[in-house]
């Protein structure tokens, strides 16, 4: 047995083995801090010996203390500096509450509602990654715990500038956002102009998966789709990808002025780390055709 086999079957790693890619990804783990299952999925608190805290619900890798940056400024500052002005955000999903503490960074947001299907995710985070969570108090905020198919299925038409879906993946409750229904729903309550970014998974493993929701949001009307990709460690592959749609408008620039004249901190997110994410390598192009 090799060394690296022999780390990967030691009850001091949490291992999520990819079948699809027939990859693994391994963190070393100090103890198990906290194990529920929920109504709607299994969830999990570790504490590692050098990523921070790790959520994992279901056996996937969520959030790490250590990396999370990378996905949630991605989430969320190239749609806000791509948008003019984006007043009336939702996040579908997004539990964990770092995307809604980027998402608030831009004073031009005005209100920003977390639709999460479940509250213990939440509380967890309140808990394990209360960092995430410093912004959870801010009076333009409004966490909802219900599903957010049917919040979006329902929600006043025309009446938002960016849904921004931070899920799990394509399966259990999370099924039903990566479909055409779903789109249509997004579709209707934006405002002209309006924005839905998403996130699409592994560019590496999943390019039929970003193929199918790009058609899927064409096919709701979107007039503009693009597929950005950034690095992140703990999910499969460690290459992740974010894609983005735009009700009768095109997806072409950005403000390159506001996102390098930007009056918050970030850690990822910068002007030429926007301009580089905007970058489609060529397999990426001659799959998606853009
Ligand atoms: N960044 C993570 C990733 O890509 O693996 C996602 C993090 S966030 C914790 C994902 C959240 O999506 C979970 O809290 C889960 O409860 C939520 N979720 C799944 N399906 C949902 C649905 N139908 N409506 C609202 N939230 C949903």
């Amino acid at each position: 047995m090799s060394a690296s086999e022999q780390q990967t079957s030691d009850q001091s790693w949490f291992t999520e083995r990819h079948e699809r890619s027939g990859s693994s990804f391994g963190l070393r783990i100090k103890e198990l801090l906290h194990a529920e299952k929920t109504p709607f999925q299994t969830i999990e608190i570790y504490d590692t010996t050098d990523w921070g805290k790790l959520m994992v619900i279901d056996g996937c890798t969520m959030v790490s203390t250590r990396d999370n940056f990378l996905y949630h400024e991605m989430m969320s500052h190239p749609a806000l500096f791509t948008h003019a002005r984006a007043k009336r955000v939702v996040i579908i999903g997004g539990g964990d509450c770092g995307t809604l503490r980027e998402v608030l960074k831009h004073e031009e947001v005005e209100r920003a509602v977390q639709v999460d299907i479940d509250e213990r995710v939440t509380r967890l985070a309140e808990k394990y990654f209360p960092e995430l969570c410093e912004s959870n108090g801010d009076p333009r905020a409004e966490l909802l715990f219900i599903d957010g198919i049917k919040y979006m299925a329902e929600h006043e038409p025309e009446s938002l500038d960016l849904i921004i879906v931070d899920s799990t993946d394509p399966v259990g409750p999370a099924e039903g956002l990566f479909g055409a229904d779903f789109y249509a729903s997004c579709y209707k309550a934006l405002r002209p102009s309006g924005m839905l970014v998403q996130q699409s998974e592994s560019p590496l493993v999943h390019l039929d998966l970003i193929k199918a929701m790009r058609s899927a949001m064409r096919f709701a009307d979107f007039q503009s789709v693009r597929t950005l990709t950034f690095p992140q460690p703990l999910y499969p592959t460690g290459w992740w990808s974010c894609t983005m749609a735009r009700k009768g408008a095109d997806l072409s620039g950005f403000r390159e002025r506001g996102a390098a004249t930007k009056q918050f901190p970030t850690r990822y997110y910068n002007v030429d780390i926007h301009r580089a994410a905007l970058a489609m390598p060529e397999f990426m192009r001659e799959a998606l055709g853009d």
